[in-house]
């Protein structure tokens, strides 16, 4: 799809007068050229990012080269990407390996967004100490989207920042005409959005992020309506629903290359594929339908009913938080003064959000910590921004202008039909009142809640939820939010049992009054009987004593009674979470997920960026072993930067490794990243949905010529993951292949049921404790012995004290568990012999449902 002219087209007899054909980049530092071929690491030599130059610094601010727009600067503070008015993408990269720095030495100077004169600072950075800290210096200046140059002329010898031309581009053909195009208004042809759920709060949140990165104006427009594409709540604002038909305008500089990119990420769904993210063991997550289910309402006077936000039962009195409208006054200062004061306010509040995630970090919580840096850039939000502008502009204070601005876009959300973006309303409000609070002087805190709360609110915002005394409060129920609000999201982290939607009338309780919330259940029991309550009260002592037992024994070894060792490692996302393992007992990662290093970004991790957290990871580790599977995304876990096609059954489509070989310049990379990372650490790389011996072949001779390109030994191990039953059956083929598999049981149970993990209705029926799940696994560990091979499992079942004897009778070596049950996976393994394992194992593969398996290991609690 073209954009074409809107009604004044240039013809292009007109353009070709007056396009640009070359470029003249600036010195951004004081210092001495190199040829990109001499810098001492292979991806900037071998121009794996782009070609370009290195310098030498003799300064220590880099200073844009020339105008554009910075479309991201590095969370590591050590490169920045600048968009040029022609579309040509510059990636200044500070030093070698300085990402590992991790924002030490360096001090940003601009934000992704900020649009940039020629000279002006991007980054600051402590030459001594990078000279100590880092391996080089040598700062690369390289053109990420090199298909728009035609070539490249870099100047040598000493150049002084903003003064000298350090490179010249010569632009390719078509980019200088359309560069000529400035000025020109643009309208694309029409898009019907694929997205199931509309422009929702994640599709809005790409499309302002890729509109970001072009100075033009843009606006996306459905009939009359129009938003900026560059303000998420704006977007969201016009609640655009599937089918809608929609264009995008362009206006300015770089209208055109603008338009050429976002028209086709628009209408392939801005990486929504139509599936919502996989939800983790269908038994331990609550699943989240997108659609606005109807308010559960209960016949019972005692009982009140809400949907399950956060599982888990908690005995407790009612304590209602109110919470003070703060007072504004209407008119201001003259504009400039309260311009400055709302500029000041919102430069604190960021500051406040930045100290709020680096305590949630510093508490290894990165799920809540990327909430409040949501709340960040909304903060920037232009659509925002505008309205408290203009208000102020006619004489009202800053207080009053941010109020107005936050509560009418915040209104306008939750009046949609669409619950993801309704509730995303809340998260305005939080992010507003901060504001609010803090132009008036209000202190945020309220009183603080008496002991054994359970919380009652009309809507708790993430800041309300982060700030709970966890000692105070048990659980917590709202009239508003839904399972995938952010606060739903919160308490789960926070192991915190909640309900939200809860009926109205739990606002007219009275403070004190005695209940039992059931967090799996959704609702709240009234002045229940007091044998109910002393019977839950039990139940939970028994648990936290067990709970603590486990904690005590955690750091000791799994083994059975007769003497049956048992690996148990840990399920993780990154960083965090393997430091998080190792208090717990882990002995080691028997699954990095590795996509979670793909997702939230707008362009894939590079070689060296992966290597860095590879290697970052193992250091960690300290010697224990590392599975790292290669990316896993597709079907239920989209990428915004990796559109893929619409596909009828994204399950059974271009899914894990299928990707990898549709698109093998993706996996190449992480395969290299995995391979020099192996050097010195003990890491085996795994494959996902394997389902044919030609993949798993295929896949091998990629590794082996990265491995004789990169020379190095084959000290890292090669394994499947067996989650397609095909796999499962052919288990004896296939151990031929590899060094060892890992079996995933969400998957495994999905395709041998043919239900769907993620489905609301099925999710619960899905259980990998069916009998047929488990003779597939007695199948797979069969095919592995016969070849001397071992297998782990490293899906869901692996972490359910009850799967844990089936498993270990059914010969599996590893369990790879989420981090918070290594204790009691451990304390599992203690518990029986493996005598007991085998004798449970070998009824359990006779029963005839998962529930007549489940009956052969009762928990005694
Ligand atoms: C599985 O399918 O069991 C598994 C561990 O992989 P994922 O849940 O990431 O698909
Ligand atoms: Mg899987």
């Amino acid at each position: 799809m073209q954009p074409h002219g809107g009604g004044d087209a240039t013809s292009h007899h007109q353009i070709e007068e007056i396009a640009v054909r070359t470029i003249e980049l600036k010195a951004p530092l004081d210092g001495v050229t190199l040829p990109l071929e001499q810098v001492p690491d292979p991806v900037f030599a071998q121009k794996m990012v782009g070609d370009g130059l290195s310098l030498d610094p003799l300064s220590q601010v880099l200073l844009a080269p020339c105008a554009g727009t910075v479309t991201n600067v590095h969370r590591a503070g050590h490169a920045v990407t600048l968009v040029t008015p022609e579309g040509i993408e510059l990636m200044m990269h500070i030093g070698l390996d300085t990402v590992n720095l991790q924002g030490e030495g360096f001090t940003p100077k601009v934000a992704a967004g900020a649009m940039v004169v020629l000279g002006d600072p991007l980054i600051a950075f402590d030459a001594d100490y990078l000279a100590t800290h880092a391996k080089s210096l040598l700062t690369q200046i390289v053109v990420t989207n090199g298909e728009r140059v035609a070539a490249y002329h870099p100047a040598t010898g000493l150049v002084q920042a903003g003064v000298d031309t350090v490179l010249t581009l010569d632009l390719a053909e078509g980019v200088a005409d359309e560069a000529a195009a400035s000025g020109k208004r643009l309208i694309s042809e029409a898009v019907l959005i694929p997205n199931p759920t509309g422009l929702h709060a994640r599709p809005a949140a790409v499309l302002a992020n890729l509109a970001k990165r072009y100075q033009a104006r843009i606006l996306i427009q459905r009939g009359d309506d129009q938003a900026n594409a560059k303000s998420l709540v704006a977007i969201m604002g016009l609640a655009i629903e599937q089918g809608d038909k929609v264009v995008l305008v362009a206006e300015g500089p770089d209208a055109a290359p603008a338009l050429a990119a976002l028209v086709p990420e628009l209408a392939a769904g801005l990486g929504d594929e139509g599936s919502t993210p996989a939800p983790a063991p269908a038994t331990t997550e609550v699943s989240a339908d997108a659609a606005p289910a109807p308010r559960p309402r209960s016949d019972d006077p005692q009982l009140l009913l809400g949907v399950p936000a956060s599982p888990g039962l908690a005995v407790g009195r009612v304590w209602r938080l109110r919470r003070e409208e703060i007072e504004v006054q209407e008119t201001g200062e003259p504009p400039n003064q309260e311009r400055r004061r709302l500029e000041d306010a919102l430069d604190l509040a960021r500051n406040q959000l930045e100290a709020l995630q680096a305590e949630l970090r510093g508490q290894a919580d990165p799920a809540k910590a990327a909430i409040f840096a949501a709340h960040q850039e909304l903060l920037g939000d232009p659509g925002l921004l505008d309205i408290a502008d203009s208000a102020i502009a006619k004489g009202k204070s800053a207080a009053f202008a941010w109020r107005a601005a936050f509560t009418a876009h915040a209104q306008s959300l939750a009046r949609l039909r669409n619950q993801l973006l309704a509730e995303r309303a809340n998260d305005l409000r939080d992010v507003g009142r901060r504001v609010l609070a803090i132009l008036t002087g209000t202190p945020l805190e309220e009183p603080p809640a008496p002991p054994d709360t359970i919380l009652i609110a009309e809507d708790l915002t993430p800041s309300d939820t982060a700030r709970l005394d966890r000692t105070r409060v048990l659980a917590f129920a709202t009239v508003g939010g839904g399972a995938t609000s952010h606060v739903a999201i919160i308490a789960r982290s926070l192991d915190l049992p909640a309900v939200a939607g809860i009926e109205p009338r739990a606002m007219d309780l009275a403070d004190g009054t005695p209940v039992i919330l059931d967090g799996s259940k959704g609702s709240l029991r009234l002045d229940p009987d007091p044998a109910e309550i002393e019977r839950i009260k039990t139940l939970k002592e028994r648990l936290a004593v067990r709970r603590a037992n486990d904690l005590a024994a955690a750091m000791d070894p799994a083994v059975t009674s007769d003497g049956q060792r048992i690996e148990v490692v840990a399920n993780i996302g990154g960083l965090d979470d393997a430091a998080r393992s190792l208090p717990l007992g882990g002995e080691g990662v028997g699954l990095l997920r590795s996509e979670f290093l793909y997702l939230d970004r707008t362009a894939a991790p590079t070689e060296d960026e992966q290597y860095a957290i590879y290697s970052s990871i193992a250091e960690v580790l300290d010697g224990r072993p590392m599975i790292i599977r290669t990316l896993d995304v597709g079907g239920d876990k989209p990428l915004a930067y990796l559109p893929m096609p619409r596909e009828e059954n994204p399950m059974l489509g271009i899914r894990g490794v299928r990707i990898g070989l549709d698109r093998p310049e993706i996996l190449r990379t992480q395969v290299r990243a995995i391979l020099r990372a192996g050097e010195g650490h003990r890491l085996r790389m795994m494959f996902p949905m394997i389902a044919t011996l030609d993949e798993i072949r295929s896949v091998k001779g990629l590794v082996e010529e990265e491995r004789a390109r990169l020379g190095v030994g084959a000290a890292v191990e090669l394994g499947i993951m067996v989650e397609v039953p095909a796999a499962a059956v052919l288990a004896r083929q296939f151990a031929r292949e590899v060094d060892f598999f890992s079996i995933g049981t969400n998957d495994l149970t999905q395709y041998t049921l043919a239900m769907d993990r993620g489905h609301p209705k099925l999710a619960a029926k899905a259980d990998a404790m069916n009998p047929a799940v488990l003779q597939l696994i007695a199948q797979t560990v069969a095919g592995a012995t016969a070849e001397g091979k071992w297998v782990g499992v490293c899906g869901g079942l692996a972490s359910d004290p009850q799967a844990v004897p089936i498993l270990v009778g059914l010969g599996v070596a590893e369990l790879s568990v989420s981090v918070p049950s290594i204790p009691a996976v451990k304390a599992q393994v203690r518990a029986y012999s493996l005598a007991q394992c085998q004798a449970l194992a070998a009824q359990a593969l006779t029963q005839d449902s998962a529930a007549a398996v489940r009956a052969l290991v009762p928990l005694d609690y």
